[in-house]
């Protein structure tokens, strides 16, 4: 990999969760790994006074705790040089002019403003960086999900943001199109011939994406109760992994050329409304139960979640993609949290053979079926069937594995790392674009709508299960199971 252009990487928010237990470890990363040049800079800003020692003790001691055997005292006395802390406001002019001041001198440097505050400060940081002039043209910015809260709110972000940085400067993170597995999908979709004629309707019988959370809402409860698992994880971490597995084949490896395809895909979407949202859609929020073997309260219970709350913590839906390659074929989409297992995967069933002639164990297990685990583990399995030893002529189930960590020795790079790494290089590959964006919240709203209109509540399920048993009959009614149920 190439050396990182020397930068000054200004974190907003730079005290908070996602700086402290993703972004910096990250970069502390990529300096161990000799990424960094000796001049780039990492500023954390956010409106507590702290000392740049403070800052650099906080920072540590996440450090410490988040990357485990990775972390060593040479390699962090190295990192800390790179890092500093200034006090900003977004709501303060004054604060804007001492950042001005703190980067003059270095304007040759690749400027990113990583923005991983609340999304209602995106418009106003971004305005504050261009009357000090600091939003130069070479400069980028970085926006974390969740990118409002709605189509109108993801509008008016984007313009308020889009008068001062232009599209190609703007990076909007889905850390999930960060991991190593996704690109892997695209290599195997697109760097192989061998998926390409069975990737369609009349081979693929049904597709399940799931992103299933072991933890509760943890502290982040009051964020939480006012997203929804619909808006912090379908309308852009599933909605992402959709795109990657239906989209067509992109006619080069430009940004845009996969944009471009990512975008068919999310607008051939068939809308859900109405009637088809209560069908189609299952919404659940977790009881009290069990998690890794001890009782865990129920959603209502969680500190700072009002008792008669109507939050989703569970999701499930069919969705349908009406193009030519896939209509008929169903994408069944889940995620939750209190789940029974932290796991991310993907599996694609292909169709039975057309006739059988010999002995076959029964028929879901007799399917041919890609799984892609994202996480805990990076794997690809196909499973096919194969004889079973012995006299007579009998078909079991067998995987083709492909373990990513025992395949590749290499050093793999984490999602933030990749990306983080990707913005300061100036690639928009696996970044978002505004017109996906607002396609994704086009489909999203009237689910969210069709649900806050009807007089039915989520549906209770136990914590640590696979969510609630409407779940499984939304596939049961096609005739299918979650891969789990198998
Ligand atoms: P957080 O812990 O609440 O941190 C918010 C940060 O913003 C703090 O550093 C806070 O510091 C700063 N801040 C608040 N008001 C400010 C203001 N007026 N001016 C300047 N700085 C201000 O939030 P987070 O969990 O890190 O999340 C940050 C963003 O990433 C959110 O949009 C979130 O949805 C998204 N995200 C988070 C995660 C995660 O795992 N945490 C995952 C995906 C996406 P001060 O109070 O000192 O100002």
């Amino acid at each position: 990999m190439q050396p990182l252009p020397t930068f000054d990487l200004i974190l907003f928010g730079g005290t908070g969760d996602l700086a402290m237990r993703k972004l910096l470890p990250a970069l502390y990363r990529r300096r161990a790994a000799g990424y960094l040049s000796p001049k780039s800079r990492v500023l954390g800003v956010a409106r507590s006074e702290l000392s740049r020692e403070d800052y650099l003790a906080m920072v540590q001691s996440s450090c410490q705790a988040h990357l485990g055997k990775d972390y060593d005292e040479q390699r962090w006395a190295e990192f800390s040089q790179h890092v500093d802390y200034l006090k900003v406001d977004a709501s303060s002019p004054e604060d804007f002019a001492g950042l001005k001041r703190k980067l003059e001198g270095c304007e040759e440097h690749t400027r990113a403003f990583f923005l991983s505050t609340a999304p209602d400060l995106f418009a106003p940081i971004c305005e504050g960086l261009a009357t000090h002039s600091l939003a130069t043209p070479s400069s980028r910015v970085v926006l974390e999900k969740p990118l409002g809260h709605d189509r109108a709110s993801s509008a008016q972000i984007n313009e308020r943001v889009g008068r001062i940085f232009t599209e190609q400067q703007i990076f909007r993170i889905d850390h999930y199109l960060g991991k190593e597995t996704v690109q892997n999908l695209l290599a195997l979709r697109f760097g192989n011939t061998l998926f390409e004629p069975l990737w369609r309707r009349g081979r693929v019988k049904h597709v399940q994406i799931t992103v299933a959370e072991e933890l509760g809402v943890e502290r982040r409860a009051g964020f939480y109760d006012e997203t929804g698992a619909l808006r912090d994880m379908v309308q852009n971490h599933l909605l992402q992994l959709l795109c990657i597995i239906a989209m067509e084949p992109p006619a080069t490896s430009d940004p845009d050329a996969m944009r471009d395809e990512k975008l068919k895909v999310l607008r051939a979407l068939r809308p859900l409304r109405g009637r088809d949202v209560l069908h189609k859609t299952v919404r659940g929020q977790y009881k009290a139960g069990a998690s890794g073997g001890k009782p865990v309260v129920g959603y209502l219970e969680e500190k700072d979640v009002p008792e008669n709350s109507r939050t989703e913590t569970f999701v499930a839906l069919r969705v349908d993609i009406d193009s030519w390659r896939w209509v008929g074929v169903p994408f069944y989409l889940r995620t939750g949290k209190r789940l029974q297992e932290k796991l991310s995967e993907i599996v694609v069933t292909f169709e039975d053979v057309p006739l059988s002639i010999y002995e076959r164990p029964d028929t879901s297990q007799a399917l041919n079926r890609l799984v892609i685990q994202l996480q805990p583990d990076e794997s690809i399995e196909l499973t096919v069937l194969a004889k079973f030893p012995g006299e007579v002529m009998r078909l079991r189930p067998v995987n083709l594995s492909l373990d990513f960590s025992e395949t590749f020795k290499a050093p793999r790079l984490d999602a933030y790392e990749r990306l983080l790494t990707d913005v300061l290089k100036g690639n928009l590959t696996l970044f978002m674009r505004r017109d996906e964006l607002d396609a994704a919240w086009q489909w999203i709203d009237p689910i969210r709508e069709a649900w806050e209109q009807s007089d039915e509540a989520p549906k209770a399920y136990t914590a640590g299960s696979w969510g609630p048993a409407a779940a499984s009959a939304l596939l049961g009614r096609d005739g299918f199971a979650w891969h789990n149920e198998l």
